[in-house]
């Protein structure tokens, strides 16, 4: 049984409905074939401001058009116009807390076969209201999986694949099963890709690094936000190099990042006590300053955050 929503309303084939309404048929292409892509963005209410601001839509949207691109599926919508609508269901919902938005692109067709040239896509979306991802944020306990991450020659991780998530889905079972909060995975080649649904970034010697982008992981929005954010506010170096499972037990520190786990330290891997075992300082620095920047705290990153209710929505 599913719980009864929170939430009221959808965007589905073309319009809002009520979120009871957004429903496909079981003989849909993108059910049996996973052939859609979604994404993931979180609204943060600031309480100060009575304002909800949704973060870096723009970049989101583009990676959800990229993704319906290597799909074959051509929207009716440019990026401004999602976001529009993204903008228009949160002043609907009317939201006073931080929640979370799940656009899906996906073949909407009733039919049979494998392929993705001439079907026919649909966009949807629905939110609801959000909190934590993770139950460890503070110190997240990870082993490395048995399974390894899907490869851009079968399956690109670069697109938000529907059907791809049957890879993170074993990745996450297995390390909860085993008793862990999360999962680190590793590429083809042996080396570090990321978790189940986020980036990572370990410490080394004061110098922050991370797997680059061809390492076989999802381009994060929220990497992408870290990267720059250390470089202009912490002033630290950071390098996009690969990187050894090994690596992560000499670390001094170690990070997931993504909109849904925001920004969580990893205290142990493979039963190894990262660092001092406990969050290290570059951790709680970078939390803290990207709580700020999220909720629109920081005036050198308002352009990051959209206003929901500030917004006079155009009729469409
Ligand atoms: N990797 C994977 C596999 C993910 O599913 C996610 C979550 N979208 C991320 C990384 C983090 O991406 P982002 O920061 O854009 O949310």
């Amino acid at each position: 049984m599913t719980a009864k929503p929170q939430n009221k309303y959808a965007f589905f084939e073309g319009k809002f409905v009520p979120i009871e309404d957004a429903k496909v048929s079981i003989m849909t292409h993108a059910l049996n074939y996973g052939t859609g892509a979604f994404g993931g963005l979180r609204g943060y209410w600031n309480s100060e401001e009575e304002e909800l601001f949704v973060f870096r839509p723009y970049e989101h949207y583009e990676r959800v058009l990229a993704s319906a691109k290597m799909l074959m599926i051509d929207l009716p919508y440019t990026r401004d116009e999602l976001v529009n609508i993204t903008l228009q269901l949160l002043q609907k919902e009317g939201y006073r807390e931080d929640c979370y938005l799940r656009p899906l692109v996906y073949k909407s067709e009733s039919i049979i076969g494998v392929r993705l040239n001439n079907l026919e896509g649909q966009f949807s979306l629905f939110s609801i209201p959000f909190g934590r991802y993770v139950s460890n944020e503070e110190g997240a306990r990870v082993g490395f999986s048995s399974w390894t991450r899907v490869s851009d020659n079968s399956v690109p991780a670069r697109g938000k694949f529907t059907g791809a998530y049957i890879n993170s889905a074993f990745i996450k079972t297995e390390a909860l099963l085993n008793g862990f909060d999360e999962a680190l995975v590793l590429d083809d080649s042996g080396h570090v890709a990321e978790g189940s649904a986020e980036n990572v970034f370990i410490v080394r010697n004061g110098t922050l690094i991370t797997p680059p982008v061809n390492a076989d992981i999802l381009e994060g929005i929220t990497r992408r936000t870290i990267i720059q954010l250390v470089r202009e506010q912490l002033g630290l170096e950071v390098v996009e190099r690969p990187l050894d499972r090994t690596e992560f037990y000499v670390a001094e520190e170690a990070f997931f990042c993504g909109t849904g786990v925001q920004l969580a330290a990893i205290i142990e891997v493979d039963h190894r006590p990262v660092g001092t075992g406990k969050m290290g300082p570059i951790v709680r620095d970078l939390r803290d300053l990207y709580f700020r920047v999220v909720r629109g705290q920081h005036p050198d990153y308002r352009h990051w955050v959209t206003p929901v209710y500030a917004q006079v929505p155009s009729a469409k």
